[in-house]
């Protein structure tokens, strides 16, 4: 495993890509989140980082899925714990993608 001093900072790298790619294909609509790839409109934040997810370049989500493959342990029967914030997650595995994005792949989190 990374040494947690490399781990942290390729997350902030891959936190600020993640924010980039975000903030370049949304724009703010009154209290919506217009997407600017396709018609989506998301409510909140949170619905928009999950959406905008389905559009990231594959590189950046490879490197995301590297890097999640790093600081996870798999204990089996889908209990993964998170090395990052010591959360033990009882969830499938694209529910655990999400609380990378929401939580870790994110600047000033
Ligand atoms: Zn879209
Ligand atoms: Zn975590």
């Amino acid at each position: 495993m990374a040494s947690s001093a490399s781990a942290l900072s390729e997350l902030h790298q891959l936190a600020t890509a993640v924010t980039e790619q975000h903030h370049s294909m949304i724009v703010r609509d009154g209290t919506r989140y217009q997407c600017l790839i396709c018609a989506n409109s998301a409510r909140d934040m949170w619905n928009s980082r999950e959406h905008m997810y389905t559009h990231l370049d594959h590189s950046l989500v490879d490197r995301m899925d590297a890097f999640m493959s790093k600081v996870v342990v798999n204990q089996g029967n889908h209990v993964y714990t998170c090395m990052i914030c010591r959360r033990v997650l009882k969830v499938q595995l694209h529910a655990l993608k999400k609380h990378f994005l929401h939580k870790h792949f994110r600047l000033n989190a």
